[in-house]
């Protein structure tokens, strides 16, 4: 230490510490930096910082080495090059909307979309002079009818994540490209482990990294994932200027997750397919919703798009049971729990009344659907608790 260093006072050497740390300490975890200000050498390095490059550090909320190692991550697994965190699921969502969509835009958005996406397009709709317009998802190659010269963006979600139609994603966005509208996805149910979205003409992956990512249970977060980088940086600017970020904490624990992620999918689809096999047997069912069964709307696309389907799939109850006897058994189960957030190791349970949940694709069924996330306990386990509540139906 220089003779002027150690004439400091106290405080101020607790602040400008001189530690002296041997660098090039080596593990597999990815630090955890936290940070608010970036310090830079001098002013010109300062002046010098283009927030289009994703290399440079600017200010903790855009980015810490920690984010920017998931983002990295993240991009890689959905076949992308570019990512922006999110602290929800729900806010990339409305990263997208305040990154691309101005007044007088118009907006298409699936039937079966996550219903706080609906509500956040309504919510453009009344109070910042966008159009937003709902579309049957399983409409195909027949939304180039539905897209008129001020659309500027399409919303898909394949599966919905509640009735499970999938839609014919390539023939979405081939119509997009043709008219230049932007395509989003919202892909939290495949994990980006089950539909690659880039290969099939998607422009902007969307995902709810509070699942499957996570896999506990406890950390919110999302991602904005794209391959195009003039679209990366529109919806960084938006990012910026909504002053949105992410903490390095809850990154660290994504990261920790992440390299488990596909052995948990595998397991969670394992034993959803084979509960999801034995429900279609059961007389209290009217019918099983899950993509991989050939009676699922949009099951052709399934089987030629997806590679897998995860724990989340849903049933509707026989129509002779009332919404109360559905409430009940819901309430009998005891290893399923009542959640929204799927993707961690504990079942869920949720009922839902569709055809309040829809404007443009008539629901077909008159029954109660029950949406079921099969987590990770032994399928027996939750079939024997499943069969013991059917019994209070009866
Ligand atoms: C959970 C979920 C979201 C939102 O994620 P949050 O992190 O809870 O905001 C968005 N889309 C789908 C399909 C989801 O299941």
């Amino acid at each position: 230490m220089t003779q002027s260093k150690l004439k400091r006072g106290l405080q101020t050497r607790t602040v400008h510490a001189e530690d002296q740390i041997t660098p090039g300490f080596e593990s597999f975890s990815t630090p955890v930096t936290r940070a608010s200000t970036v310090v830079f050498p001098d002013l010109a390095a300062m002046r010098a910082l283009d927030w289009k490059n994703d290399a440079q550090w600017r200010y903790g909320l855009h980015a810490t080495p920690t984010s920017l190692a998931l983002a990295q991550r993240l991009a890689a697994i959905e076949g992308g090059k570019h990512a922006l965190l999110q602290p929800s699921g729900l806010s990339s969502i409305s990263n997208v909307y305040f990154g691309l969509v101005k007044a007088g835009d118009d907006v298409l958005i699936p039937d079966n979309v996550y219903s706080p996406n609906r509500d956040h397009g309504d919510w453009l709709a009344r109070d910042f002079g966008v159009t937003v317009r709902y579309y049957d998802p399983l409409v195909g190659a027949g939304i180039a009818a539905l897209i008129q010269p001020n659309t500027r963006l399409i919303w898909l979600e394949a599966p919905g994540s509640v009735t499970m139609e999938v839609a014919d994603v390539p023939a979405i966005t081939a119509a997009a490209r043709a008219r230049n509208v932007i395509t989003a996805i919202d892909n939290t149910w495949s994990a980006g482990l089950a539909f690659r979205p880039f290969d099939h003409g998607v422009d902007i992956s969307v995902q709810a990294l509070t699942k499957y990512q996570s896999g506990g249970g406890d950390v919110l977060m999302g991602a904005t994932i794209t391959v195009d980088r003039e679209l990366h940086l529109k919806l960084k600017a938006a990012r910026m200027r909504m002053g949105i970020g992410v903490s390095s904490d809850d990154c660290s624990l994504i990261l920790r997750s992440l390299p488990s992620m596909q052995l948990r999918f595998a397991q969670h689809d394992r034993a959803a397919f084979g509960l999801a096999t034995w429900l279609k047997s059961r007389p209290e069912i009217d019918a099983v919703l899950h993509p991989a069964f050939s009676d699922c709307p949009g099951h052709a696309f399934f089987k030629r798009d997806f590679t897998g389907a995860g724990g989340l799939f849903s049933v509707v109850f026989d129509s002779r049971y009332s919404a109360a006897q559905i409430d009940a058994f819901c309430e009998s189960l005891e290893l399923f729990s009542i959640g929204w957030s799927w993707g961690g190791a504990h079942s869920l349970v949720m009922p839902y009344d569709v055809a309040s949940m829809r404007t443009a694709a008539q629901w077909p069924h008159r029954g109660t659907l029950v949406r079921f996330y099969i987590g990770l306990e032994e399928e027996a386990d939750l079939r024997a608790d499943i069969e013991q509540c059917l019994a209070v139906l009866a």
